[in-house]
């Protein structure tokens, strides 16, 4: 057994390792994540927008043509009022002039209402454009500052994770995940010494001395009664820890 928690003592120092690298990063990974998520959200509003105006500058387009037919065919009435021959006929023509007007005034003032829509959304494509340029600026940022961290402990991280590799493959896989189940339930700390002589170093509960006596002897897989975590007998960890006390 001892070999085996000495192993355990060994796979606790690289994930303490580990932890203590990647902390460096802090949030800066799922902040770089929220950004992007933001930029595409931005974009996905942009493009929404930018086919609003398409279609607006289209309907423009087809009523301003609208109108002009109506007005060539008000001209066409206006010489026939020239052409009548009795009143009946004056009073048809006269109607359908009527119609006519009535027409191009609604299309006139769609064709208004569409200018002001335009306008807005004008406007609220450049809004959207420079909140985009903005987002893009502080998205490139963190993406530099999270590509100078990962830089700087890429090669540290990789010799450790070789390392644990090696190493867990001494181990049987029930125990690597009571050993991973218990690093992640108490926050990367799974192996504890025994500390002051007579406590575990994890959650500092005094432990009976048979207890003391069996994780001195290193023969066995103890685990704290009261938080869990793998007690072993390690006098170097426990002087560090009495002495950060
Ligand atoms: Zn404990």
């Amino acid at each position: 057994m001892r070999p085996l928690l000495d192993q355990l003592i060994s796979l606790q120092d690289i994930d303490s390792e580990l932890i203590k690298l990647r902390s460096i990063r802090g949030d800066l990974p799922q902040q770089v994540k929220r950004l992007q998520d933001e930029l595409s959200e931005i974009e996905e509003k942009l493009n929404t927008q930018e086919q609003k105006l398409l279609l607006f500058k289209k309907e423009q387009d087809i009523t301003k043509l609208e109108i002009k037919a109506l007005e060539g065919k008000q001209q066409k009435y206006q010489s026939q009022l020239f052409e009548v021959k009795n009143n009946r006929e004056y009073d048809a023509v006269t109607m359908e002039i009527e119609n006519v007007k009535e027409n191009v005034d609604q299309k006139e003032e769609r064709l208004l209402e569409l200018m002001d829509l335009d306008q807005e959304l004008q406007k609220s494509i450049e809004e959207i454009k420079t909140e985009l340029t903005e987002k893009k600026g502080q998205a490139k940022t963190k993406d530099g500052q999270l590509n100078s961290l990962l830089k700087k402990t890429e090669a540290e991280e990789k010799t450790l994770e070789e390392k644990r590799n090696k190493l867990v493959a001494l181990f049987q896989p029930r125990m690597i995940s009571t050993y991973n189940r218990i690093l992640k339930a108490k926050n990367g700390m799974a192996v504890v010494p025994i500390v002051r002589n007579c406590c575990c170093g994890g959650c500092y509960k005094s432990l009976p001395p048979q207890r003391v006596m069996e994780i001195r002897d290193m023969e066995q897989l103890i685990l704290c009664e009261n938080c869990g975590r793998i007690i072993v007998w390690d006098e170097e960890k426990a002087s560090k820890m009495d002495d950060a006390d």
